[in-house]
């Protein structure tokens, strides 16, 4: 079984790339949907979170306020580093288990779509590291135009992620999304190809 750990910076195209993939065959794990599951209220998680950044960082309805610790760990590497220390080790347990399971079901391809690959230095842990790849104004425009974030605060996420060169640099595979999205399934098309070819 063949596992790829996929990434890019905020707006680069994963979340398309990978539900393509799925389309085409691939199993895909989503590090951020087990991220936000490992923090569910209820959670071991969630109480150390707590524990560091205090309670103003629940919303009323004691649901951890994403934008909120966002905004804290964002602006602050230190804080960012201790929010991952928590989250990390239990995501990291997590995605074994799905893992086990894809490989019991006779999966070939195991996709992990993971943002922070580059940044938390998590190649090693991958067969191939793919990176989606697009231009930082494109980016910004689609984010903004999609989901509405103002644009500023788009290139703050982008200068507190690894930049272009440095994500360039991890990757065995590189999928350029710069071009429309007919474009893009075309060349997902092509990498799934080279994927199967490897596995
Ligand atoms: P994030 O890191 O923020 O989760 P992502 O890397 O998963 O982002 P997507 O959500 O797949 O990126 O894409 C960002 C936005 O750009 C989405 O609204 C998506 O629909 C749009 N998009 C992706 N690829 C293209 C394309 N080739 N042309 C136009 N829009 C695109």
């Amino acid at each position: 079984m063949l596992t790829v750990g996929l990434t890019g910076g905020i707006g680069s195209g994963k979340s398309a790339v990978s539900a393509e993939l799925e389309r085409l065959g691939a199993t895909v794990i989503d590090a951020d949907a087990i991220a936000r599951e490992v923090v569910e209220p209820g959670t071991e998680g969630l109480a150390e979170v707590v524990e560091e950044f205090g309670e103003e960082v629940l919303t009323p309805e004691g649901r951890l306020d994403r934008a909120r610790l966002g905004e804290i760990v964002f602006a602050d590497e230190e804080r960012l580093a201790r929010l991952n220390a928590i989250v990390h080790p239990r995501v990291g347990e997590r995605s074994a288990e799905l893992m086990e399971r894809a490989r019991e079901s006779g999966a070939r391809v195991v996709v992990y779509d993971v943002p922070l690959l580059v940044e938390n230095d998590l190649g090693s842990l991958y067969d191939v590291v793919v990176v989606v790849d697009a231009p930082d104004e494109t980016r910004v425009e689609r984010v903004a135009a999609d989901r509405g974030m103002p644009r500023e605060q788009v290139w703050a996420r982008i200068r507190a992620q690894a930049d272009r060169e440095a994500r360039l640099a991890a990757a065995d595979l590189v999928v350029d999304n710069s071009g429309t999205r007919e474009e893009l399934s075309a060349r997902v098309a092509e990498l799934w190809k080279e994927l199967l070819a490897r596995a």
